[in-house]
């Protein structure tokens, strides 16, 4: 999933008011970046393929260390310490669910390529993205929809006030679809440079965002600014 991390995090941003934006909206992308930079560094392995994942065109060959089942808990754990730490209780809450989201999130969309812990010969993933190569993106699209709602319960005033981080999760939606993924890029690049290229994207297709949105979300609303 890709857009849907994003609107799970606007959603938990947007119910919590009192816990800072940009932790859900780090969070849903915490096991993504780590993932970027494993694979950049070249701890973790992923090799571009048509058959892969669907448009995501990627056979993840081992990305262990953040996307195994017992991993997103130890990060979600983590992250929860970090936050409790920081801003107590319903900051942990918020971090390490908004981070444990990510695994299940993609446990809808991925082949079986989630370990059940590091090395397990266990792996799972439902398969969305290759058993419905394009309606996968519709069901995406409706997810975050459904999540723009929930985050919005009280009515076109929320929505309006919500507007720009919700104009980003639809230009998130809209480049990366089945008919024109960026992520053949990274296969294009050739074997050699695309573990970085693809550590690149993902970094920076997670952080980007993240930041974005957060900002719309800590901006006070429109009345205070000048006249
Ligand atoms: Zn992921």
């Amino acid at each position: 999933m890709y857009a849907g991390h994003f609107a799970i995090g606007f959603a938990f941003s947007s119910r919590f008011r009192d816990v800072p934006p940009w932790i859900p909206l780090f969070g849903i992308g915490l096991l993504d970046i780590v993932d970027g930079v494993l694979v950049g560094a070249g701890v973790e392995r992923v090799t571009p393929s048509a058959q892969a994942n669907g448009y995501m065109h990627m056979a993840l060959d081992f990305i262990d260390w953040d996307h195994s089942l017992l991993m997103s808990l130890v990060w979600s754990a983590l992250a929860g310490l970090v936050a409790w730490r920081a801003g107590g209780k319903r900051w942990a809450m918020v971090a390490a669910a908004a981070v444990f989201s990510h695994f299940l999130a993609d446990l809808a969309m991925h082949d079986p390529d989630l370990a059940l812990w590091p090395y397990s010969s266990a792996h799972v993933g439902l398969g969305a993205w290759s058993s419905l190569p394009v309606g996968s993106w519709f069901l995406e699209v409706i997810f975050v929809i459904s999540m723009i709602l929930i985050g919005c319960s009280n009515g076109i005033q929320s929505l309006n006030a919500s507007k720009y981080p919700i104009m980003v999760m639809a230009f998130l939606a809209v480049q990366l679809t089945p008919w024109w993924s960026p992520m053949i890029l990274t296969g294009d690049a050739g074997t050699s440079s695309s573990p970085v290229i693809y550590g690149l994207f993902i970094v920076v297709g997670f952080i980007l965002p993240a930041s974005l949105m957060s900002w719309f979300m800590m901006r006070p609303p429109r009345a205070n600014i000048g006249s």
